[in-house]
């Protein structure tokens, strides 16, 4: 099993490119890479979310993993189709930004339709803490930072390690 390299900094160049549609979800270089970031993101502490960018490839997939860590959904060439209205002010951080932590707005539960890794389609409404992962994931398929948004961003670096 590979683990892959988490791509990090606010200005690098694949996590600010917007990414492209997965078009053969089925083929064997897709398949190895979303095995790849299923292993990446399970082996990463404290990791809930892991986007394709951040894996090193610009294309639309991300892993969202259970609060426990056991499930793991992938979604490819997701959409969010409706928001609520209610947006709530949420702590927030990132892999690829591992020095940051920031409050930020985010909509109370979402919409959203992918396909999973065997190419079927699904609808997905999600409240709360997977709410807010689907829409900062989403962001990263389109090049956008929790910093960008974010309302109060803090520097957690303490020690320099
Ligand atoms: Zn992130």
């Amino acid at each position: 099993m590979s683990i892959l390299n988490i791509e990090k900094g606010a200005e690098n160049k694949i996590l600010r490119t917007r990414s492209e549609e997965v078009a053969d979800i089925q083929s064997p270089e897709i398949q190895k890479f979303i095995l790849n970031m299923k292993t990446t993101l399970k082996s990463t502490p404290n990791g809930v979310g892991l986007a394709a960018p951040q894996a090193g490839k610009n294309l639309r997939i991300f892993v969202a993993s259970d609060d426990l860590g056991i499930n793991q959904t992938v979604f490819i060439n997701p959409e969010i189709t409706k928001i609520s209205e209610n947006m709530i002010l949420k702590g927030e951080g990132c892999l690829s930004l591992p020095e940051y932590y920031g409050k930020i707005r985010r909509a109370d539960w979402v919409k959203a339709e992918a396909c999973n890794e065997n190419g079927r389609k699904f609808k997905i409404k999600a409240t709360g803490l997977v709410a807010q992962l689907i829409q900062h994931e989403v962001d990263h398929l389109n090049g956008i930072l929790f910093i960008d948004k974010a309302e109060k961003v803090e520097s957690q670096k303490t020690d320099g390690k």
